[in-house]
């Protein structure tokens, strides 16, 4: 097969681009979170308060956990779901290298060590035939991460983590709305960290939810989020409370405000909402890409909800004249926002270095690396918004089949 060189500003003359830019994402916000985000500055309690215990409590029913503990972000929530279990030096965590640096470098900050375990190539989920390989006598948890809302093989995971005794903590900052086998993520694992990134599903502009089942693990995480005091500010200076605390063990400065919780209080009320819309996107993107050769989409787990937070195809590279990422510039010269999820860790300097780790080590995280492209997808898209970055993609890969 011919190759011609790859062109690196590809030419687009010609192909017809958005009449306005579509952003790869925008926060769904209205005047009830400016509502609600007045009412907490007027109430004279900024910080953590009755809005975060509030938003705890609706999070929990959300997705069914018994515990629902507000953080100032899911990276605080994995590294306090990791020290509640107990996970410190010595000791070694599996997760997909295909995630967000947080995942890991939640691992790292406890002193433990990120075992990475190849992606199905199909799913871009952790594979748990491999998660299964990587177990050593020095295991303690698995970290799966619901790539792009899609949740993990967890019947698998959960399985090698019978075996084995190790503490399954979902990264699930991708997958608020999901659900395994009748059961919604948050409600499934040990623990689950949420995030509430300006990106992500509901916002609140930074923040995160550790949620869980035990009583415990859910007592020390508050504990952790708070300095390591053994009852927080709100209780302390409200009428049931008093005005004494006793710090037991250094703590962490990871609460979540009422400034942000009010805001989440009213993201969460719109959740279901928004995720029939992502739905009805990622509809007509499947309907747009399904029989297109050069493009393959992600497969979908029959036992699952989707919570659609990312729409992400694999480019067929050996049909294409040009890498994904001279695609991507060209997606955005004709005003189509794209991003890329993700460029695996094991790629990342830090990580390569320090573990001693080749690309070729994990060959589908970098294969995807290479070949996935992520489109907008939220729920204040309109239809033709999709319909029309489906086109300019389209139109871009015909350009650039190969003959
Ligand atoms: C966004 C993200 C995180 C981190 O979330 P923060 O709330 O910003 O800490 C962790 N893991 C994954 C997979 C993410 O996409």
């Amino acid at each position: 097969m011919s190759r011609s060189p790859e062109p690196s500003e590809p030419d687009i003359a010609g192909l017809a681009s958005a009449d306005e830019y579509i952003p790869f994402h925008r926060p769904f916000l209205g005047e009830e979170e400016e509502q609600a985000v007045v009412e907490v500055l007027r109430s004279g309690w900024l910080t953590r308060g009755p809005r975060t215990a509030c938003f705890e409590e609706r999070f929990a029913d959300h997705v069914g956990a018994k515990h629902a503990v507000a953080l100032n972000s899911c990276t605080a929530a994995l590294h306090l779901s990791l020290l509640t279990a107990g996970i410190g030096p010595g000791d070694e965590v599996i997760t997909t290298p295909y995630t967000f640096a947080a995942t890991a470098n939640a691992i790292i900050h406890t002193g433990a060590t990120p075992v990475f375990a190849d992606i199905d190539g199909s799913s871009l989920n952790i594979d748990p035939e491999k998660a299964a390989a990587a177990v050593t006598t020095r295991t303690k948890a698995v970290i799966p991460v619901h790539f792009g809302g899609a949740p993990c093989d967890m019947n698998s995971i959960l399985e090698i983590a019978e075996r084995h005794g190790l503490y399954v903590i979902d990264d699930a900052a991708h997958a608020l709305g999901a659900e395994y086998s009748g059961l919604k993520v948050g409600s499934i694992s040990d623990m689950t960290a949420f995030s509430f990134y300006a990106t992500k599903s509901i916002t609140t502009g930074e923040g995160g939810m550790l949620t869980t089942d035990h009583d415990g693990l859910a007592e020390r995480a508050r504990v952790l989020s708070l300095h390591g005091m053994s009852a927080d500010a709100w209780k302390r200076y409200s009428d049931e409370g008093h005005a004494y605390y006793e710090v037991v063990e250094p703590g962490f400065k990871y609460n979540m405000s009422d400034l942000q919780a009010a805001l989440g209080i009213v993201q969460l009320g719109r959740d279901r909402k928004m995720h029939e819309r992502r739905a009805e996107i990622a509809c007509i993107y499947d309907r747009e890409f399904s029989k297109m050769p050069q493009v393959r989409l992600l497969k979908k787990d029959r036992r699952s909800v989707h919570a659609n937070h990312l729409y992400v195809l694999l480019l067929n590279l050996e049909s294409l004249r040009l890498s994904r990422d001279d695609l991507a510039r060209a997606m955005e010269n004709l005003n189509v926002g794209v991003s890329v999820h993700f460029r695996s860790l094991h790629l990342h300097p830090f990580y390569r270095e320090l573990y001693a780790i080749k690309p070729e080590d994990f060959p589908q995280a970098l294969k995807a690396s290479e070949s996935a492209l992520s489109l907008p997808l939220y729920p204040s898209m309109s239809d033709s918004d999709a319909v029309t970055s489906a086109s300019v993609l389209g139109s871009l890969i015909r350009r650039f089949s190969c003959k």
